[in-house]
């Protein structure tokens, strides 16, 4: 035996790992099952020991098997679901001092110290009330007999930390809450069918959604759904026969030939006095002044309810991965902090000052303090009212006499994505509002050398605000040569003035070499503004391009059936998704889907990798696994296919298990866009719109795209582009999601041992 006498009188380091609590609290909302598969998962591979708490507090109050230790499977198979899979109450119990102190006892038998809660504001509160009084507890528990002296000391403090489950978008402090997305989701679905049988009949409907004390919602569903006039609690109307300016808009809408109206309520609207404005009220001050034949629909839980959007998905997992990390790195008497998204990026946030300032917002709506509401409500709420209210206003005008109207003229490139048409129709309509002539262009730049240029009049755009696909038509025609020359004399043959190119990469590239010929060619001298509409999201200039969400939405929801179709059998699926040389999608839908690993192009894939990956596999399966999913770009690499890939795996897996393929193929550049891509689309459209107003009269006409960053809208010289860009992996240098990738990590690899 060899002598480790001094080893042993080492004094023991205190390694024992943090234990924490996770519990969904409050009314519940769709991803609140993504953020707690994200703290479980994040907390294990962070090596902490890891519990869910049944049914909110009120199973924190009980204890015994409400507060479950987890396991990295035990949060298997949840994602995809709406609603909370361990419950969520309302409990009187933890509102009384008795019953937190009972709840402190629970955690503490287990050893936990460590609390993370997903809910609203109330939730919120609670956690912070517990937190505060943490050390009294301990106190009276202590000289009450029922703990020991050592775990007082072991676990003075109790560490909190808040993610923010609310549909309603409601939280001061990030700029979008889990279950908002969705919910926007759910009300545009109802409002687009709604739309349909409402044009068949010539009917107005009016519809009421979820928001006391915030609009979002309504706000957010109205701009998406091209809705004719909303009412929100934070900006009622500003005149107080409001009712007559709402019917004047519609008879305008009506006299521009619209075939029906719909108007978004708030539940919480109100006037200007601050008296409710109820949906019913809306619809007979509309019959007795319009005589028109009005519907009420009240959409409800509906808005709560179903599967959680990607973005909602997304979310929820980079906020729990924050959450896990925040409760196992910080010092036990860390601040309590909510975490929340500000500018697309993570934050820590103080919880308590997040939650007094929200619940402060009907205090200020009670007192008349709109600007102050509005102001709470953050830039982007502000910039899209007053988009919805440019809209809203927009009319189509006579000619101008003085003068020449100018002339934009709008066309697209590259593939198709959902959202073009939406961008268009927002580009025409303000643009014709601005005073332009708004042209378009058909099939893109073959279009335009082909001189199949038209004018776009206020009604040509009618609907299609929701319409998947481009109107327009596409074309990935590269004008070369010669064909330089022809497109300056169309320029010139139409009095072109500006042309608004909304499209991918394939159109920067074409707008960067008209710019650059300019020198040789001064008819070329026209303003530019490149809008970013590519499923692939990888245009430069901007973290989001129009189209990517709804792409995003529709593999999520295709992988969902697939992987419904594997639960009885012991199957791996490799599913490849477009982004051509940008992993965007295949990164964002394996988070979304859960998948286990994810190839993207930015990083290839090699045999040593490959065979890692089946290597887990045939562990994973060993010990139960029954279905794996791997999600793969289609350019991840040129040899290692996805059949290739394929078959090595099921030759490997043997008995273990077999692999299927599924390529999604075109179906991700279809579809009817998403609330997030109509309202991005809107939002650019609207200020390259502003930005030709502003600009079409310099001498040297600007170039530029128009793009996203930071949450904020933003313009970048074109001159820069091949600067921007990694000319030839044909996608930007930057790309802020990549840093997502250990997070991916975190949440689907399983640590050893
Ligand atoms: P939400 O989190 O959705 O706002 P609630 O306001 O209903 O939902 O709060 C959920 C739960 O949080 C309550 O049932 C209660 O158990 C707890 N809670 C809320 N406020 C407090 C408080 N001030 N003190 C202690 N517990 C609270």
């Amino acid at each position: 035996m060899s002598d480790d006498s001094e080893t042993q009188t080492l004094p023991t380091v205190d390694v024992a790992p943090a234990s924490v609590a996770v519990l969904t609290s409050g009314g519940d909302a769709p991803g609140m099952n993504a953020a707690l598969r994200a703290v479980v998962r994040a907390g294990i591979n962070f090596k902490a020991r890891m519990f869910a708490v049944i049914d909110g507090y009120q199973g924190l109050v009980e204890g015994k098997d409400f507060i479950r230790p987890m396991e990295w499977n035990s949060v298997g198979g949840i994602l995809q679901q709406g609603g909370t899979a361990i419950g969520s109450a309302r409990a009187q119990a933890f509102r009384t001092p008795e019953g937190r102190k009972q709840a402190a006892l629970n955690l503490l038998e287990r050893g936990i110290d460590t609390l993370v809660v997903i809910g609203g504001d109330g939730s919120l509160t609670g956690a912070n009330v517990f937190r505060s009084e943490w050390s009294e507890i301990l106190q009276a528990l202590l000289q009450e007999g029922r703990i020991a002296e050592h775990v007082l000391e072991r676990h003075a403090h109790l560490k909190v930390v808040g993610l923010v489950g609310s549909i309603d978008n409601d939280m001061v402090g990030t700029d979008v809450t889990i279950g908002a997305d969705t919910a926007l989701h759910r009300i545009v679905e109802a409002v687009d069918a709604i739309a349909s049988t409402a044009a068949s009949h010539h009917r107005t409907f009016v519809v009421e959604v979820m928001g006391r004390n915030c609009g979002y919602l309504a706000l957010m569903s109205g701009v998406a759904t091209g809705a004719n006039w909303v009412l929100i609690p934070e900006n009622p109307p500003d005149v107080d026969d409001w009712e007559d300016a709402m019917c004047q808009a519609l008879m305008a809408g009506r006299g521009a030939g619209r075939r029906h109206s719909i108007v978004i309520v708030a539940e919480g609207a109100r006037d200007r006095a601050g008296n409710t404005i109820t949906a019913q009220h809306v619809k007979e001050a509309i019959e007795s002044r319009l005589g028109a034949d009005t519907r009420l629909t009240i959409l409800g839980h509906v808005q709560r309810g179903g599967a959680p959007s990607a973005f909602d998905r997304y979310l929820a997992t980079i906020q729990g991965y924050e959450a896990a990390r925040y409760a196992v790195e910080e010092p036990a008497d860390a601040p309590p902090v909510l975490i929340g998204l500000r500018r697309n990026r993570l934050t820590r946030v103080p919880l308590m000052e997040c939650v007094d300032r929200t619940r402060s917002v009907a205090g200020l709506l009670d007192a008349h303090r709109y600007a102050e509401a509005m102001e709470l409500r953050g830039g982007s709420f502000t910039e899209y009212w007053n988009a919805l209210h440019t809209l809203l206003a927009a009319k189509p005008k006579e000619a101008h006499t003085e003068g020449r109207r100018r002339r934009i003229a709008i066309l697209h490139a590259g593939g198709p994505a959902p959202g073009m048409n939406t961008a268009v129709r927002a580009a025409v309509r303000l643009g014709i509002d601005a005073g332009f002539t708004m042209l378009g262009v058909e099939n893109g730049f073959q279009g335009l050398l082909d001189g199949h240029v038209r004018e776009l009049s206020w009604m040509t755009v009618h609907g299609w605000v929701s319409r998947g696909g481009a109107e327009l038509g596409v074309s990935r025609k590269r004008p070369e040569g010669d064909e330089l020359r022809v497109l300056a004399e169309r320029i010139v043959e139409h009095g072109i003035d500006g042309i608004l190119m909304i499209g991918g990469l394939t159109g920067y590239e074409i707008v960067h070499k008209l710019l650059m010929q300019r020198q040789n060619d001064a008819r070329l001298n026209v303003a530019m503004v490149c809008l970013p509409a590519s499923i692939n999201n990888d245009a430069p200039g901007t973290e989001h391009c129009v189209g990517a969400d709804t792409a995003l939405n529709s593999i999520v929801s295709d992988v969902d059936k697939i992987k419904q179709s594997a639960v009885a059998s012991h199957r791996a699926f490799i599913v490849e998704v477009m982004g051509r040389r940008c992993g965007y999608l295949a990164l964002m839908s394996g988070m979304a889907t859960g998948a286990e690993r994810v190839y993207l192009p930015e990083e290839g894939i090699t045999l040593d990798s490959l065979n890692r990956d089946v290597q887990r596999l045939i562990e994973e399966f060993g010990h139960g696994k029954r279905l794996g999913l791997i999600i793969r770009n289609e350019q991840a690499e040129t040899f290692y296919t996805t059949d290739f890939i394929a078959r090595l795996f099921d030759k490997e897996g043997g008995d273990l298990f077999d692999v299927r393929t599924a390529i999604l193929g075109h179906v991700q550049q279809g579809g009817n866009p998403t609330p997030y891509d109509r309202n991005q689309a809107t939002r650019l459209a609207g200020r390259a719109i502003a930005f030709f107003a502003e600009h079409l009269d310099e001498t040297a006409r600007p170039v530029t795209a128009v793009g996203i960053e930071g949450g904020r809208v933003h313009f970048t010289d074109m001159a820069y582009f091949p600067d921007l860009m990694d000319m030839k992996a044909r996608r930007p240098k930057k790309q802020w999601w990549m840093e997502l990738q250990a997070i991916m990590r975190a949440i689907s690899e399983e640590p050893a041992g």
